[in-house]
């Protein structure tokens, strides 16, 4: 295990970037002194957030509104140069965002509002990484069915080295196993950022269901839901907006990468779901048809679990540290290392949800949404 270097690992924040950031040692409290000035009765400051070319990454920018809207439908579409975001060529830059979910801003607070944006062409045609238009649509179509989602959020914090955030110099802590859920300086780290997470996030309208620190130190779970459909892949963006958002106060850095460190657990996106019948009396047989129908097409739902068509989760999906193999489709009552599992309590009650572990950290949950609805419910 000591031969490997996570600094020889190129994927850890997928290609090359600053490493050095300067903003842990700026003033934290400078910034109150402005906070509180009062600013016009008839401004609010909406800051519009998307995911860029590598469906990945978020962007964002700010905009000063004259009136508080109450659906997104109200919000101007605006535009950004999609050719700096990897979205459009230089000739024909011009990249729109159209306002699909309002969130209130945790940061400036007041009336200030977070807006998750989708993104179009020139045309008007959806970006290539907009797989929110796909995952809207198959929530249309089956919304009578009422599809819960609720994801669990795996992720790892970074100091600006690049090494996971307090792990020794040149080294590696001791094995995993006390980690996990841990209590104690020495087993847990950056606690107060993950709590500030939290609060924000509810603030902001983000349903947090819970939180726990994860196996590898400086790895930590957060989980949202059960939300309604399409909306569920827009609150956890929303949520790891928050948390990129507050980790550069910090100067620390997260990455969402599903294998972080060789021969350690790597990070996932669990994606628990139902639909009104599974949460009915004898649901469990509309799970067990959901896993029949999921078993049929698992490499079409491997290339959508994340960004890379599959690569990445080649790297997490080793059939050790709580996975099972890419290669192979398997389903099991309380079973960590199989594909989909069917918490101990639902096989009890005999209704409730299923868990599909295979979703990498780092996938877009509009894909991973849209999939498992086409798939369970539209049988497309
Ligand atoms: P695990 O035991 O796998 O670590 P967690 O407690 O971390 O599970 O996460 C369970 C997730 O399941 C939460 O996000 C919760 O919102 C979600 N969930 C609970 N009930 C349902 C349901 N009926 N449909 C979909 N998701 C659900
Ligand atoms: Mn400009
Ligand atoms: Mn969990
Ligand atoms: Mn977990
Ligand atoms: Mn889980």
């Amino acid at each position: 295990m000591a031969d490997v270097k996570i600094e020889d690992n190129p994927k850890i924040l997928s290609g090359p970037v600053l490493t050095n950031s300067p903003n842990a040692v700026l003033s934290k409290t400078l910034l109150s002194r402005y906070n509180d000035l009062p600013l016009p009765a008839d401004k609010i400051i909406a800051t519009y957030i998307w995911i860029d070319g590598t469906g990945e990454h978020l962007r964002c920018k700010d905009r000063t509104l004259s009136f508080i809207p109450k659906v997104p439908k109200e919000l101007p579409i605006w535009n950004f140069d999609g050719s700096s975001t990897g979205q459009a060529e230089g000739h024909n830059s011009d990249t729109f965002l159209i306002p699909r979910a309002i969130y209130k801003d945790p940061f400036r607070r007041g009336n200030h509002i977070l807006v998750m944006c989708d993104t179009y062409k020139y045309n008007m045609e959806p970006t290539d990484s907009n797989n929110r238009v796909k995952c809207q649509d198959s929530y249309d179509r089956c919304k009578d069915e009422e599809p819960w989602f609720g994801i669990e959020q795996e992720y790892i914090l970074l100091d600006s080295d690049l090494r996971p955030f307090g792990w020794p110099p040149g080294g590696f802590p001791p094995p995993q196993g006390p980690y996990y859920c841990g209590v104690g300086a020495n087993k847990v780290f950056a606690r107060d950022l993950v709590e500030a997470h939290y609060r924000c996030c509810l603030f902001a309208g983000v349903p947090i269901s819970g939180t726990n620190a994860e196996v590898m130190p400086s790895q930590w779970e957060f989980q949202v839901g059960p939300s309604v459909g399409v909306t569920a892949a827009d609150d956890l963006w929303m949520a790891r907006y928050i948390l990129h958002r507050l980790a550069e106060e910090y100067g620390v850095i997260v990455s969402f990468d599903p294998k972080p460190v060789q021969d350690w657990n790597g990070s996932g996106a669990h994606t628990n779901f139902s639909t009104k019948k599974m949460r009915e009396d004898n649901g469990i047989i509309e799970i067990e048809k959901a896993i029949d129908k999921l078993s049929k097409v698992h490499m079409k739902h491997i290339k959508v679990y994340d960004p890379r068509g599959g690569k990445d989760n080649e790297r997490r999906l080793t059939g050790l540290h709580e996975t099972a193999s890419i290669n192979d489709f398997s389903a099991g009552v309380a079973n960590r290392a199989s594909s989909i599992r069917i918490p101990r309590n639902v096989a009890e009650d005999k209704k409730g949800y299923l868990e599909d572990r295979r979703p990498a950290s780092n996938c877009d949950p509009y894909a991973v949404v849209d999939a498992l609805m086409r798939t369970c419910i539209l049988n497309e």
